[in-house]
């Protein structure tokens, strides 16, 4: 717009610290000014639709209504080290894995960096808590989202806005060989997050579409590469499918893939969808893969349920939301 620049200080002030909703209330603009910037820009903002509290251990599910009236999920919720927000990256996903609630009715278009920040800030305010740290493991696939993603990341991390450190901040992805390359190239301090969940091809290939593109091999060359760049360690996540993927065969094979990479295996109690008929199985046998892994020298832990009561893992809240809508206007 041809102004000073120290304007656009001011301006990035006001929409990521103090967090106006309107250009009016930018007191240090002058008033012609705030009038051109109302005529040319919007201020995005969401609102939220549906809130949970789990009576369990307090977290929170927020469902979030956009600006064009597409929902989307975050669950902020409280650990010993602090509170930490997990945050959707697309209306909906278009990976296609089985066992996922988020994308069975597909990809409706991807989040703005002003969409997820947000879902974050509107955490904070509704909570009155500062979220310590974030995870992308809502809905969508935060690499089909690339430049989004990376532009929010700049202003999250920004010592201008919420200074949130990139180290206390964790990537997930289905595997998108291409952008975890591009993704290394950038050399940030996020934690990056594979979902892995089979030990081979016959397996992943039975879950997981994008496995067809980049195979297991080929992911964990990638993966390879990432830490010879970046220097961080890999995360892998792996969903524990009764009968299908939690075999102590698997375990062994598993560990023979990872040797070596000084990774972490993430073990997931599948979260049963009524739509996928994928089952959980006993916590014995969960446990005793576990220890499996750790037997076999790689390090791993099953993760901690929250919500349970809420619906809080990724989609569900969404789509019961969508069905409600669907029979409502039948
Ligand atoms: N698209 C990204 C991030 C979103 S999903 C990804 O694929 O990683 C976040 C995590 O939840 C992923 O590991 C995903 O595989 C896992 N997930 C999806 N549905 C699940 C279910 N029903 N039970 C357990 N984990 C699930």
């Amino acid at each position: 717009m041809g102004l000073p620049k120290f304007r656009a200080g001011q301006i990035y002030d006001w929409l990521h610290n103090k967090r106006v909703e309107e250009f009016q209330e930018m007191t240090n603009l002058s008033a012609p000014l705030r009038e051109q910037l109302e005529q040319r820009y919007y201020i995005n903002r969401l609102s939220i639709k549906k809130k949970l509290v789990s009576r369990l251990d307090g977290t929170v599910k927020y469902l979030y209504e956009l600006r064009d009236g597409n929902c989307v999920e975050a669950v902020l919720m409280g650990y010993h080290h602090g509170n930490s927000l997990c945050i959707s990256t697309q209306v909906g996903c278009r990976m296609g894995c089985k066992f996922c609630a988020s994308t069975l009715a597909g990809r409706v278009r991807d989040l703005t960096p002003s969409e997820m920040l947000d879902e974050v800030y509107m955490a904070q305010k509704d909570s009155g808590k500062r979220v310590d740290s974030l995870v992308l493991m809502g809905i969508g696939e935060p690499l089909d989202n690339f430049e989004n993603v990376m532009d929010f990341f700049e202003i999250l991390s920004s010592p201008q806005g919420l200074n949130l450190s990139l180290r206390h901040v964790s990537l997930s992805t289905c595997g998108l060989v291409d952008k975890i390359r591009e993704l290394a190239k950038r050399k940030l301090q996020i934690t990056l997050s594979i979902s892995l969940h089979a030990p081979n091809d016959t397996i992943r290939n039975l879950s997981m579409p994008i496995n067809k593109k980049y195979n297991v091999e080929t992911l964990l060359a990638a993966c390879r590469e990432y830490f010879e760049v970046t220097g961080r360690r890999i995360s892998f996540e792996y969903a524990l499918i009764d009968g299908l993927n939690d075999r102590p065969e698997h375990a062994i094979e598993l560990a023979r893939r990872l040797r070596g990479m000084s990774a972490h295996v993430n073990l997931i109690p599948v979260n049963e969808v009524a739509e996928t008929g994928f089952k959980r199985g006993s916590r014995a046998k969960i446990e005793a893969f576990r220890d499996q892994l750790e037997k076999l020298g790689v390090n791993a832990t099953i993760r901690r349920e929250l919500g349970s009561d809420i619906a809080a893992a990724c989609g569900q809240l969404r789509r019961q939301e969508a069905g409600e809508r669907l029979t409502s206007s039948i």
